[in-house]
C-alpha cells in the first residue's frame, strides 16, 4: 500500500485493515453538484477503489462558487459534471476507477446503477430522486446516506435498510413540488456544503470499514449562519412505513416516468424520452447548423433560439433554458430534436 494513505492508516479507527476495505469498495454517487463534488473529492482522496458518478447536468459558471471539483474551463467547455469530476479526480488520485455516467436517475436505470455498489451517497438536489433512491436501496438492502443543503442550512441521515428508519419513516410523503426552497431560489453558501458533505462522507467511511457503532444514528441538522445544530436521535424503523415496513415501493414501481420536468427555480425544463436513446450528436449538429449557431462537444449539443437555450445530451435528454413552461420546451424539442 503506497504512502499516500499513511496518515489515514495511522488513524486507528481505519488502520491498515480499514484502508484495505476502502480500496476494495465501490460507491455510487448520485448527483454531482455541490454536495456530490465534495463527496467525490473526499472519497477519491480517501482511496475508495471504485466510484460510480451519475449526473444529468453540465458545468455552469454559477456552480463555481461552491462546486469544488470544477473550474472555469469546464464551464467554458460545457462539460457534463460527471465527466468534469472524473477528469479532476484523475489529477488528484489516479488510483480509483471512476465511472462517469451522464444520465437522469429514474426507475428504469436505478437498479443497474446500484448493482455491485457497497454504498450510495446522496448528492442530488431533489426529493423525487431521493424517494426513488430510498425505495431502491431499501429493496436491495444497500445503505445510503441522505444529505441536503440550501441557503445556510442542511440535513443528513444515514439509512441502513431495516436497521435504521428509512427516509419515508421520517418524511412519509414527498414535499410538494415548489414547496421547498432550492439553491436557485434561496441561494446557498459553500460552508454548509462542506459541513453536510463532511458528515455524509465520514459516515460512509465508517460503514465501509465496518465500524457501525460509531455512526451518529441521528437526523442531523446544521445552520452555519445562525449557529444552530440539532441532533435528533433515531430509534428503529417504523413498522407502518410504506417502504421499509410494508415493502411497497411506490417510486420504484411507478408505471411511467414523466417525460418532462421543470427544473426547480432554474427557469429551465428537462425533456427526457421515456427510454434513453443513443443520439448521433454530430449528425444532429449538422442538421441544426443551417438554422442556428451550434456548439458541440463529445457529450452534448447546445444552441440558442431567441430567448431559449437548448442543450441536448447523447441519451436523448434536453434541457431548455429560458422557460418554465413544459409545453414550450416540448415543442422546442419536437422542432429541433424531433420526437
Ligand atoms: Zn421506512
Amino acid at each position: 500500500m503506497n504512502e499516500r494513505y499513511s496518515r489515514q492508516i495511522l488513524f486507528r479507527e481505519i488502520g491498515r485493515e480499514g484502508q484495505e476495505k476502502l480500496l476494495n469498495s465501490r460507491v455510487l454517487l448520485v448527483g454531482c453538484g455541490a454536495l456530490g463534488a465534495s463527496h467525490a473529492e473526499m472519497l477519491a482522496r480517501a482511496g475508495i477503489g471504485k466510484l460510480r458518478i451519475v449526473d444529468r447536468d453540465f458545468v455552469e459558471y454559477t456552480n463555481l462558487q461552491r462546486q469544488t471539483l470544477f473550474k472555469e474551463s469546464d464551464a467554458e467547455n460545457r462539460l457534463p459534471k460527471a465527466v468534469a469530476a472524473r477528469n479532476r479526480i484523475a489529477e488528484i488520485n489516479s488510483e480509483p476507477q471512476v465511472e462517469a455516467i451522464i444520465a437522469d436517475v429514474n426507475n428504469s436505470n436505478i437498479g443497474q446503477l446500484i448493482a455491485g455498489c457497497d454504498l450510495v451517497i446522496d448528492g442530488t438536489d431533489n426529493f423525487q430522486v431521493r424517494y426513488l433512491l430510498n425505495d431502491a436501496c431499501v429493496k436491495n438492502g444497500v445503505t445510503w446516506i441522505y444529505g441536503a443543503a440550501v441557503s445556510s442550512y442542511g440535513t443528513t441521515m444515514t439509512i441502513i435498510p431495516h436497521k435504521t428508519p428509512c427516509l419515508r419513516c421520517i418524511f412519509d410523503e414527498m414535499p410538494d413540488a415548489g414547496s421547498s426552497p432550492t439553491c436557485d431560489t434561496a441561494g446557498v453558501i459553500m460552508p454548509i456544503i462542506a459541513i453536510v458533505s463532511a458528515t455524509q462522507v465520514v459516515e460512509a467511511l465508517k460503514v465501509l470499514v465496518g465500524d457501525f457503532d460509531s455512526l451518529h444514528g441521528s437526523l442531523m441538522h446544521f445552520d452555519v449562519w445562525s449557529n444552530d445544530r440539532q441532533r435528533i436521535k433515531l430509534g428503529g424503523p417504523n413498522a407502518d412505513c410504506k417502504c421499509c415496513g410494508q415493502g411497497v415501493y411506490e417510486f420504484l414501481d411507478a408505471e411511467s416516468q414523466e417525460f418532462s420536468a421543470v427544473l426547480c427555480g432554474r427557469n429551465a425544463v428537462q425533456i427526457a424520452p421515456p427510454r434513453s436513446a443513443e443520439l448521433d450528436l454530430a449528425a444532429l449538429a449538422d442538421r441544426l447548423k443551417f438554422s442556428v449557431a451550434v456548439r458541440v462537444n463529445e457529450y452534448l449539443v447546445r444552441f440558442a433560439v431567441g430567448e431559449y437555450e437548448m442543450t441536448v445530451f447523447r441519451d436523448g435528454r434536453a434541457i431548455v433554458k429560458g422557460t418554465d413552461d413544459v409545453s414550450t420546451a416540448r415543442s422546442m424539442y419536437a422542432r429541433y430534436v424531433g420526437s
